[in-house]
């Protein structure tokens, strides 16, 4: 395992897909050819307010 997984959720910039393993990144990369991939606090994430098809009350 990467040093940050579970703590830290990477998105790709090119087609919005999300990973929670770095090994999924590489994978993406490799297979996709997609480079832009952010990085956000996984904590950081959680507070934001991202419609996830969940209702908030
Ligand atoms: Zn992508």
């Amino acid at each position: 395992m990467h040093q940050d997984d579970l703590r830290v959720i990477w998105f790709c910039g090119e087609c919005g897909t999300s990973f929670v393993f770095w090994s999924d990144v590489e994978d993406h990369k490799e297979k996709e050819g997609h480079l832009k991939i952010s990085k956000y606090d996984l904590a950081a994430y959680m507070d934001m307010d991202v419609d996830l098809g969940m209702e908030r009350i």
